[in-house]
């Protein structure tokens, strides 16, 4: 049934991936009327596939001084860590070569710096929210484990003082410590280091469905339809729907992956590329669970315990939104999570995503440049799960006028648009 919704909506937050979800939310918090609208249910794409880490030490995007050194191995397109598109690569020079001048190590500070205000303003609210929610019992607070497989001291010492630079406590483990922390897995790292203020859910899916769930209890309005396009509508917004249209005194643009498409038409070209990523889930052998994330160093995936099973997620496909996907990441890497760990058969198909990226790795958050009413909040890259809260929650502030929790200046839309 087609609808028109006018009234007095003051905010329309398009998008329930964590990010909209988080902002619809954080917006109603405030007294403002929100209506979220997404063509799917809320949490159903990249925010539903993630590895469900609430990383404290995320701090240095892909792009650091370290990829230089790793291109060579990158390059040959065999690397777990990233395969690329050459056709995609031909096409946007412009954003690789952004995205490589954004990893020079004069950006590391401010990058790290901007990122770690974000994640630790998001990580209070998650923890705040998720009980809040009742979904309190999906959060475990055992941190996240990155183990290497090779005698790498070195390596796990760089990472440590790295993070402790920035006040982000981790702990160095030799391979009785790992076997301690994690006693169900086979003795296949020799050095591990447990970023210890990190949490992880068992399905950060069913996490944003709590929120919404929260959201609309607190009078929040959930509609499900495909967006068409916004446009300027007196003092405010119209957006057109699949289903009707909707008109609201502010729009936040939080589409993640497909942010950019309707920003077009306004005249924004927005440099958003896709870091696709897949996962797999497998029935778990019930006497060798894992307690926590792993990550493997030297073979770039994950394996996070979740409600269903263990799922293994790959490392980054640079190509376009929505090329066909190609399952040689995860293929190279399932048979060596099985050597970290037994597990059964595959749980359902293989899922993929894209986590959705600016050249310097740092999401939009704050309003358009050239359009009163209008916000952006996407680009949230392989973080957007931990960030998603307080990417939300100053998006909202910015709209009833108070000062957001953190500094948002390294976000701002303008250094693009
Ligand atoms: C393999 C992988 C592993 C990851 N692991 C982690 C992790 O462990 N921790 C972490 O913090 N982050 C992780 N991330 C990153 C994180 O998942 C993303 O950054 C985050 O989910 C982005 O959230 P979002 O709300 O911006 O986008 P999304 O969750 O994609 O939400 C966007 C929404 O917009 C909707 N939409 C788009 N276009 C339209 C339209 N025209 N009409 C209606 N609806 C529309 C979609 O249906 C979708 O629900 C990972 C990502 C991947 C791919």
């Amino acid at each position: 049934m087609m609808s028109e919704t006018r009234g007095n909506t003051d905010v329309v937050v398009l998008g329930a991936g964590i990010v909209g979800v988080s902002s619809a939310y954080a917006a109603r918090q405030r007294g403002l009327s929100v209506i979220l609208v997404d063509r799917r249910e809320p949490g159903s794409e990249t925010s539903y596939g993630n590895a469900g880490i609430l990383s404290s030490g995320s701090i240095f995007p892909l792009n650091q001084p370290s990829l230089f050194g790793n291109l060579p191995k990158y390059l040959t397109n065999r690397h777990p860590a990233l395969r690329w598109d050459f056709g995609w690569a031909l096409k946007n020079p412009t954003w690789i070569a952004q995205f490589l001048a954004s990893g020079r190590a004069s950006q590391t500070r401010p990058r790290a710096l901007a990122l770690r205000g974000l994640i630790n303003a998001s990580l209070k609210l998650h923890r705040q929210w998720i009980v809040e929610a009742g979904a309190g019992e999906r959060i475990r607070e055992t941190g996240w484990l990155k183990a290497w497989r090779s005698d790498n001291l070195a390596a796990a010492k760089a990472d440590q003082a790295a993070l402790s630079e920035y006040g982000i406590k981790s702990e160095l483990l030799d391979r009785q410590g790992i076997s301690a922390l994690e006693p169900n897995i086979l003795p296949v790292y020799s050095v591990g280091l447990l970023h210890s203020e990190t949490a992880s859910v068992d399905s950060p899916g069913n996490v944003v469905k709590a929120y919404a769930q929260m959201f609309a209890g607190a009078g929040g309005d959930v509609r499900q339809a495909e967006i068409r396009s916004i446009a300027p509508d007196g003092d405010g917004w119209r957006v057109m729907l699949s289903n009707g249209a909707i008109h609201a005194r502010h729009v936040v643009v939080a589409l993640g992956p497909w942010a950019a498409d309707l920003l077009r038409p306004l005249g924004y070209r927005v440099p958003l590329a896709w870091e696709r990523g897949y996962h797999r889930e497998f029935k778990p052998n019930a006497s060798r669970q894992l307690r926590r994330p792993i990550h493997d160093a030297e073979n770039a995936f994950l394996m996070t315990p979740m409600q269903q099973g263990i799922r293994v997620t790959s490392g980054v496909e640079l190509t376009a939104r929505d090329a066909p996907s190609c399952h040689a990441q995860l293929d190279q890497v399932v048979p060596l999570a099985r050597s970290v760990v037994e597990f059964g058969e595959p749980v359902g198909e293989v899922w993929r995503g894209a986590r959705p990226t600016l050249p310097d790795s740092l999401p939009m958050i704050g309003p358009a440049p050239r359009h009163k009413g209008l916000w952006l909040a996407f680009g949230n890259q392989h973080i957007g799960f931990t960030t998603g809260p307080a990417t939300g929650d100053a998006i909202a502030a910015m709209i009833a006028g108070a000062a957001p929790s953190f500094d948002t200046s390294a976000f701002s839309p303008a250094r693009y648009l």
